[in-house]
């Protein structure tokens, strides 16, 4: 069955079908199990977004990670159960998560679900967003002294994410990212845990930072955003490249070309959920179920066997976090 053949409402996980009774327009409910954080229901231009979610893929041949997803996020029109998130991946061969944690209260919700869900791993830190905004309160220290306490926990895996957002923080921020982006690095090295790159138009500074400090052994560009450039420089240098549902959209040549060009051992692949949902679903709400959406086109642009694809994917994972 293709993605576009019988998308029908009763193909959609139970925990993620709309209710027949819709919240109040601007109103979507919260998590009863996340940080808090919810998830705007407009777009960039001021439009309301969809938020019923999409169809349940096909299942993957052979069960794959799902290394990056924010469980701690609400979105959409309905609540959904971390137990209930999981159980749909796993419906459709997505055997395991990392949920990645942002700021204190997404970090903090991180090391606590661990203890509960063994199909989860974590990722702590303080967003390139979040950084400047600490920083210029005067809580950026004791903000990091926490994440490295946080990331002594046996499933915590790796620091992230963290990295330069060139597009979000105004100039005066750049500086304290990028301070806060090395300390992040430290921690990751010193702990031996993998580092999960945030990569936002600033590819260059990036790959700048990473050959000034010492690197943990695992470097992963989550959502990997660059061209066949910064997929030659991650190959030289054995830094993974997780593909995302942005790998899917029409306008997203330059990451296939990219993809194309990556050596098979350094690929993951994630949904960065709630965002970037993949093709034809882009807007709607994201789950870890969609990952096989996008592990089926990457088989299709690269040409490969599914069943294979995913067998590498996984051992790729693994490579990087270890046994779930
Ligand atoms: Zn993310």
């Amino acid at each position: 069955m293709s993605s576009e053949q019988n998308l029908t409402e009763s193909a959609v996980p139970a925990a993620y079908r709309t209710p027949d009774a819709l919240p109040e327009q601007g109103e979507t409910p919260t998590s009863p199990e996340g940080g808090g954080r919810q998830r705007s229901s407009f777009d960039k231009q001021g439009e309301r977004r969809k938020l019923d979610y999409p169809p349940a893929p096909e299942p993957l041949p052979v069960p794959v990670m799902d290394n990056h997803t924010h469980l701690d996020m609400a979105d959409g029109n309905v609540s959904v159960s971390v137990t209930d998130a999981l159980d749909a991946a796993e419906a459709v061969g997505i055997c395991g998560a990392v949920q990645v944690g942002c700021d204190l209260a997404s970090s903090r919700f991180t090391v606590n679900v661990l203890d509960d869900e063994p199909r989860l791993l974590g990722a702590v830190a303080l967003h390139p967003n979040e950084a400047p905004l600490l920083a210029a309160r005067g809580e950026l220290e004791d903000a990091l002294a926490e994440i490295e306490q946080m990331a002594s926990h046996p499933r915590v895996r790796a620091i992230g994410e963290t990295g330069l957002d060139f597009f979000r923080t105004e100039p005066e921020g750049l500086e304290r990212q990028e301070y806060s982006f090395r300390r992040h690095i430290d921690i990751a090295h010193r702990l031996g845990l993998a580092l999960q790159i945030h990569d936002r138009d600033a590819h260059d500074d990036v790959v700048r930072v990473l050959g000034e400090e010492n690197l943990p052994e695992k470097v992963v560009f989550h959502c990997f955003s660059g061209g066949p450039e910064l997929a030659r420089i991650c190959n030289e240098n054995g830094w993974y490249m997780s593909f995302a549902g942005t790998s899917t959209f029409k306008n997203a040549g330059a990451i296939r070309e990219a993809m194309l060009i990556a050596d098979p051992a350094l690929m993951l692949v994630e949904t960065d959920a709630p965002f970037l949902t993949p093709h034809p679903f882009r807007g709607k709400p994201n789950a870890s179920y969609m990952v096989p959406f996008t592990v089926r086109a990457m088989a299709g642009t690269l040409g490969s066997d599914l069943g294979e694809l995913c067998s590498t994917l996984r051992t790729n994972t693994e490579a990087v976090y270890g046994r779930w």
